[in-house]
């Protein structure tokens, strides 16, 4: 793929003045509780491209989903919320507006000052904006001069807000941010310093096998741990107990292990329960795991194992936990993990996290963002695109 222009590409006196549309990723998890943000570093995250088009003067209009209203007006996923924390953060008025379509609206950001910040209701309000309706495009693109996109997590879905209101503009141009996801998938995908360690966790391997089919080529060595090891473990006829795995890979991962046995490692021993659930009893296993119970974290000699080979430098991608870290007792795996990754950062490797678990996994790990190189927003997104796939929201851009 060809490089993407970047706002930064044009001079700031281009977007004086101008309504700029940018499609940002303010998908956080909200407390419903409390009615605040769990999470705000996907707005964190766009704040350079938004204080950029404000210092530039351009009017600044912001498009995002939250969660999955299905079309319909869902109190709980109003971005009313997120406006407020976006205010507070760039420490300016956000003006909220709810009724975007069909009204005067384009003519009356015409009457706001330069560098004026507008943030729309949940698109995703309207079961026209997942449809990639031509109409509701339509009325997207009236809001803006020039189209930004500043949500590379959901640059895989062919939406109006993403793609439709695209063909409406001249100028399509990525942010910062997608501009940087873009630049370290792509170095990893092309050119990635080696060597190149590749570990994989978390519950499922059939929304993987794209992306680990394409990074088993280049990689060096792939740790896989969590759920994911069960189905690689029960094809290599080991006992798995009662842990997770998935029946219909194991063909292609038998398949896998033999092409690439020496650059797989698995997991030597494991943290079982018979019971799934935040205060069950937890035991050690070795490697075979005893009949009625499950595996739910790698062991205390896996983490040994893989610490070893997690030192840097080089290039390390890691998407998916090791085990059910959001239990107590069964986050040691996924919290040494972060901990190995961020120390083998400050050895000179060049770290990319994907995912959204795993950036909740580095939290919990303490680890800073500075520890690591790259902590991409993109979970499904990032995968496909690994996977070879091209992503609509990308290729429209200029
Ligand atoms: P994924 O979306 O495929 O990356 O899966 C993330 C989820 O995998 C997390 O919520 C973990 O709780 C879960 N997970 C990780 N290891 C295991 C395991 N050994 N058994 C069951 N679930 C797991």
């Amino acid at each position: 793929m060809n490089k993407k222009k970047v706002i930064s590409d044009f001079p700031k006196s281009f977007y004086k003045g101008k309504k700029v549309f940018v499609r940002v990723d303010f998908n956080v998890p909200i407390n419903l509780e409390n009615d605040s943000i769990r999470e705000d570093y996907r707005i964190r995250r766009a704040l350079p491209t938004i204080d950029f088009l404000i210092d530039a003067g351009a009017k600044v209009i912001l498009g995002s989903h939250l969660g999955r209203p299905k079309g319909k007006i869902v109190k709980d996923l109003s971005l009313n919320i997120v406006a407020k924390r976006l205010s507070e953060l760039i420490d300016k008025k956000v003006v909220f507006v709810e009724d975007f379509i069909g009204s005067e609206l384009s003519k009356k950001l015409d009457d706001l000052s330069d560098g004026s910040v507008i943030m729309l209701e949940n698109l995703r309000f309207h079961k026209e904006e997942t449809e990639n309706d031509s109409g509701f495009s339509s009325e997207l693109a009236k809001l803006g001069d020039v189209y930004v996109n500043e949500a590379f997590g959901t640059s895989h879905r062919a939406h109006c807000s993403t793609y439709g209101m695209t063909k409406d503009f001249v100028d399509k141009i990525s942010g910062f941010l997608v501009d940087k996801e873009l630049s370290f998938v792509s170095k990893m995908m092309r050119t990635p310093e080696h060597p190149f360690l590749v570990i994989i966790g978390g519950s499922k391997i059939k929304d993987k096998i794209s992306a680990l089919g394409n990074l088993l080529e280049s990689a060096d060595k792939i740790l896989v741990g969590g759920g994911a090891a069960y189905t690689f473990l029960k094809a290599n006829g080991v006992n798995i107990g009662d842990s997770i795995y998935e029946e219909e890979m194991i063909d292609w991962v038998k398949d896998v292990f033999n092409k690439y046995k020496e650059k797989i490692i698995l997991p030597i021993d494991h943290i079982v329960s018979k019971d799934f659930n935040k205060s069950s009893q937890c035991s050690i296993s070795d490697i075979s795991i005893p009949s009625g119970h499950m595996a739910l974290d790698i062991g205390p000699k896996t983490i040994e194992l893989f610490n070893s080979i997690i030192k840097g430098p080089g290039y390390i991608f890691w998407n998916g936990p090791m085990g059910v870290f959001e239990f107590e007792q069964y986050s040691s795996g996924t919290i040494h993990v972060a901990r190995a990754v961020a120390l083998a950062t400050w050895r000179g490797a060049t770290s990319v996290v994907g995912g959204g678990e795993t950036i909740a996994a580095i939290r919990k790990a303490e680890v800073l963002e500075s520890e690591i190189s790259h902590m991409s927003t993109g979970g499904g997104a990032l995968l496909e695109y690994l996977g070879g796939s091209s992503l609509p929201g990308i290729e429209i851009l200029d």
